[in-house]
């Protein structure tokens, strides 16, 4: 997909997590993250608007959410525990 710089992982342990997803829905300003069916969702065509808040990150336990930089050598923004 042209022009698609970040990728937005969530660990298999929290996608059917329904209070992280409300929380990341909320955190996320750019509205990469949705809340459906008691878990969490990726909206794909939202995550060219990444600003690399580290909201997510900030709104997830530790290790739950990666944000990667796809155009820096593959270099993540993640919280390890
Ligand atoms: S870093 Fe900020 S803009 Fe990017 S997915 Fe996380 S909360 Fe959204």
């Amino acid at each position: 997909m042209d022009g698609l710089f970040i990728r937005v992982e969530v660990a298999d342990s929290v996608r059917s997590d329904a209070e992280l997803a409300r929380r990341l829905e909320e955190a996320c300003p750019v509205d990469i993250f949705a809340s459906e069916g008691g878990g969490v969702r990726i909206v794909e065509e939202n995550l060219d608007e990444c600003v690399l808040c580290e909201l997510c990150l900030d709104a997830a336990p530790p290790g739950a959410v990666r944000v990667v930089k796809l155009y820096d050598g593959g270099a993540s923004l993640e919280r390890s525990g």
